[in-house]
């Protein structure tokens, strides 16, 4: 070990060996591995031109940089690479169809609807599922499961397409974000009457950026107004050219309303898959998958809908996801029927997890319920280590780099607990939009479905964490240690509610605002010396009241000359006084000597400003 060369600090070097950091460590994590004070690596990163804090999270860039400098080779390790690598150690490889062309076959695709709030999404779901289900025939009764399946006539081939169920881009992001892409075609809804918006565009740079092609459903055309033409038009500047101008996107007039062009819109989804996508996937092998939504049921015990992306899911196949596992006790579609398998691109309500799994959680069959335990226990401890690591030093953050930190951050963290995967994201997306300016930070430490548990309240106690159970309450144990260690636990059904007392307990937080308030003013009517105090003003109190101690300025015609001065000395005749008032004579010392007869002394104390 020697000496780095930047600015002289203390660090250890390496001479190139390989760390590992998740992605998303801080300067602390990387300290940790090298067995640095993380000081030192928070000043090496100063001398290289970057202001970062020992617990921050810090991009790859960062990492590297600093790895660069002491001579590490990092590498950063997504949680995805750990997962990868789990699953790995139990010979699974998640994400890939098993065999070679010939075992690949041809898939539904699965299609998001995004768009601006208002213009339909809802809308054009529930018609589309209403007229157009699979199950229909059988009689069952429509289940809101988070996606469903149709089917449709094109070229007189019977076709499925598969609808994730849950509008806006939110759901989609969050998935991704987790690296779980479920969708293979978005269909963007604009409303004829209303024009490209700005959730309009949010969702054009969300499908371009997954690489996903986009099908245009022009809606409410029945509307006085609509001027679909216009919609057109106003696409093409954000690259999606019509057919009839040129350009390959299929753009379809419908009325979610009405019920008109959605069999247009259905086929116009296929040839879009067909024409750009090459859906195929492997239904011989075991079932892979995405959980896309979960919730706990009182009586039928954890639910998950799973997008079966490849391979076919059986009745009594031991499987994983995310934390949990179990065995498929049984298998209902969007009507509520029974089904005895699901083949690629079909979604399902599994029953028979141990847990609640999240939305964008990875499920995978497995050959016995001994590795599906195993998986899951992997990733349940790998998860509590990481929320832990993320909790970690907080304080010494505080200690160590008080003169580093310019009004150092505040921040709540919270654990969030709700009765579906859903709701909690919901939640969890309105909370950490709360605006409370830069000086509080809010963070989600834990997010998930199902009771609070004792696990969630011993997170909360190592990070000064707070529970929000939204339509949850706490197991017995839980609530006992909650107890004993004052962990606040708050409750909530309604998401606007619990908003507002975050919003309140954040603006709490923060540190007080002072504002200036006026004490009083004097206007100086003579100039005395007076040995060791210096010059006194002779003044007659104009307005208020001149307080002893008080802050002051000096103003000359209206000019501030000199700030940030104190009522030093304050005597009424010869007598020390602590406050003189309004048209009484006084003399005032402010530790200022160029005073003159005409200025005036403002006198002001600084008051905690309520939050509005
Ligand atoms: P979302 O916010 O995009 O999910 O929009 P919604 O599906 O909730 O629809 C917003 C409003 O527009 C509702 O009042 C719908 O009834 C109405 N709406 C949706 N589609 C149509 C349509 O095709 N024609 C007309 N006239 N109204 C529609």
């Amino acid at each position: 070990m020697q000496a780095p060369s930047v600015g002289g600090v203390q660090a250890p070097r390496g001479n190139g060996q390989t760390i590992r950091l998740p992605r998303g460590a801080s300067l602390s994590d990387f300290a940790d591995k090298i067995g640095a004070n993380p000081a030192s690596l928070v000043q090496i990163m100063l001398h290289l031109g970057e202001m970062v804090t020992a617990t921050q999270s810090v991009t790859d860039e960062t990492l590297q940089l600093l790895g660069a400098e002491l001579n590490f080779d990092v590498q950063v390790v997504s949680p995805e690479d750990e997962d990868r690598e789990l699953l790995e150690s139990f010979s699974i490889e998640f994400g890939e169809d098993e065999g070679d062309e010939a075992d690949l076959e041809v898939r539904p695709p699965v299609v998001t609807v995004m768009g601006h709030v208002d213009h339909g999404k809802t809308k054009l779901l529930d018609a589309i599922r209403d007229t157009n289900i699979v199950a229909r025939e059988a009689g069952g009764i429509t289940q809101h499961i988070g996606a469903y399946q149709v089917k449709t006539e094109v070229d007189g081939q019977e076709r499925k397409i598969t609808f994730i169920d849950t509008p806006g881009h939110e759901a989609f992001t969050a998935m991704r974000a987790r690296g779980a892409d479920t969708t293979d075609l978005v269909i963007l809804v604009v409303a004829a009457d209303d024009g490209v918006k700005p959730q309009t565009t949010e969702a054009i740079d969300h499908a371009t950026a997954a690489g996903v092609p986009i099908v245009v459903a022009v809606n409410k055309v029945d509307k006085e107004g609509a001027d679909p033409q216009k919609v057109r038009a106003q696409l093409t500047e954000y690259g999606l050219v019509a057919e009839e101008y040129g350009g390959d996107t299929q753009f379809v007039d419908v009325s979610a309303k009405q019920g008109t062009g959605l069999d247009s819109l259905l086929e116009a989804i296929v040839l879009t898959a067909d024409a750009e996508l090459d859906l195929r996937a492997n239904p011989n092998m075991s079932a892979q998958g995405i959980a896309i939504e979960a919730n706990l049921d009182r009586g039928r015990g954890p639910v998950a809908t799973v997008l079966v992306q490849r391979g076919t899911l059986r009745i009594g196949d031991s499987i994983v996801c995310g934390e949990a596992y179990g065995r498929v006790r049984a298998m209902l579609d969007d009507t509520g029927n029974n089904v005895d398998e699901a083949t690629p691109s079909r979604p399902v309500q599994v029953l028979g997890l141990t847990a609640v799994p999240r939305a964008g959680d990875n499920f995978i069959a497995v050959d016995d319920d001994r590795v599906a335990r195993q998986i899951a226990q992997q990733r349940a401890a790998r998860l509590r280590n990481a929320e832990l690591l993320k909790t970690r030093g907080r304080r010494t953050l505080e200690d160590i780099f008080k003169d580093l930190e310019k009004g150092a951050v505040e921040e709540l963290r919270l654990i969030i607990k709700g009765d579906v995967s859903g709701s909690v994201e919901a939640l969890e997306d309105a909370l950490v939009k709360i605006d409370v300016g830069d000086e509080v930070d809010l963070r989600v430490i834990r997010r998930g479905a199902g009771a609070i548990t004792q696990d969630d309240v011993n997170l909360a106690i190592a990070s000064d964490a707070i529970i929000i159970g939204f339509n949850v309450r706490p197991e017995t144990k839980a609530r006992e240690l909650a107890d004993r260690e004052g962990v606040d636990i708050r409750f909530y059904s309604v998401i606007y509610q619990a908003i507002e007392e975050v919003e309140a307990a954040l603006k709490g937080m923060l540190k007080p605002e002072f504002e200036e308030v006026q004490l009083g003013t004097a206007e100086i009517r003579e100039v005395f010396k007076v040995p060791k105090i210096g010059n006194v003003a002779g003044s007659l109190v104009r307005s208020g009241k001149i307080v002893r101690n008080s802050k002051a300025r000096l103003l000359r015609e209206g000019v501030v000359v000199s700030d940030n001065l104190t009522v030093s000395s304050l005597r009424r005749f010869k007598d020390d006084a602590t406050e003189v008032r309004e048209g009484f004579e006084c003399g005032i010392g402010i530790g200022y000597s160029d005073i003159r007869v005409g200025d005036v002394i403002e006198t002001f104390e600084m008051q905690e400003k309520p939050r509005v």
